[in-house]
């Protein structure tokens, strides 16, 4: 049986509009920064979320606030190099006490204004993921199939899921995008958050990025994956994100 026909599930770089929701900055251009480049070159509307400030993404003595500006700005310059206009944050204290449930709050208007047809954040379910931020977070963006589809979200008409869910950072990838051609600039994105990868290990995790990308491009896209950059997800359609225990390996 083809389930992904049956659940209406199609290439993740062929949606016409997506969401790109990060806890930190710099999720979002780790995990699919090639996508959201391909994605945007080619016309898709790709808006970026951030949920949290970042403030404590860094040891030593930096004081919170001024990193926190700091990542704004590091932030606005990967969104450029990525071709990515849009961009919104929600300002949650990093590692801060916030909830899931006021993360969905947030989200749920912005899915109704913009209806993208797919929505991509990162795997809380990867097995060892220990940041609270990470594991709300996308959690949160997976509740919304839920949410969205019940009567504790009033809707017009037409009423309003995403099409599809993708997750990066995941475990149990199921798909991969071809972004040779879009490399550079996720490397670009990444290199804009210079508090975070301006280290001495930049270089060896650069590395191992391509090494990463290489292998998803071998595993996901048959022969024409050799030699190739590939970013791997999680595709999920709303309907496997409830009650549906084989999406783990679907
Ligand atoms: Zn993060």
């Amino acid at each position: 049986m083809d389930l992904r026909a049956l659940l209406g599930l199609k290439a993740l770089d062929e949606v016409g509009s997506a969401l790109f929701v990060q806890p930190h900055p710099d999720d979002n251009e780790v995990g699919a920064g090639g996508t959201m480049a391909k994605l945007a070159a080619k016309g898709c509307r790709v808006v970026s979320v951030t949920v949290t400030d970042g403030r404590y993404g860094a040891m030593g003595g930096t004081e919170p606030e001024a990193l926190a500006r700091r990542r704004q700005a590091e932030l606005e310059a990967a969104c450029k190099a990525l071709g990515v206009r849009e961009h919104i944050e929600f300002g949650f204290e990093d590692l801060g006490s916030y909830a899931e449930e006021d993360v969905v709050a947030r989200l749920i208007p912005v899915l109704l204004e913009l209806r993208p047809e797919v929505v991509v954040t990162v795997d809380p379910w990867t097995p060892y993921e220990a940041h609270p931020d990470h594991l709300k977070v996308g959690r949160a963006v997976a509740q919304c199939a839920v949410r969205l589809a019940s009567l504790t979200v009033p809707q017009g008409s037409p009423p309003y899921v995403p099409r599809m869910f993708a997750f990066y950072a995941s475990a149990f990838a199921n798909t991969a995008v071809d972004v040779t051609d879009h490399w550079a600039y996720k490397i670009q994105a990444i290199e804009a958050h210079r508090s975070q990868f301006d280290t001495p290990e930049w270089p060896a995790l650069k590395a191992y990025f391509e090494y990463e990308a290489r292998q998803a491009a071998e595993r996901w896209l048959g022969n024409a994956g050799n030699g190739r950059l590939a970013e791997a997800f999680k595709l999920l359609s709303p309907r496997q994100l409830h009650f549906f225990p084989q999406a783990m390996s679907s």
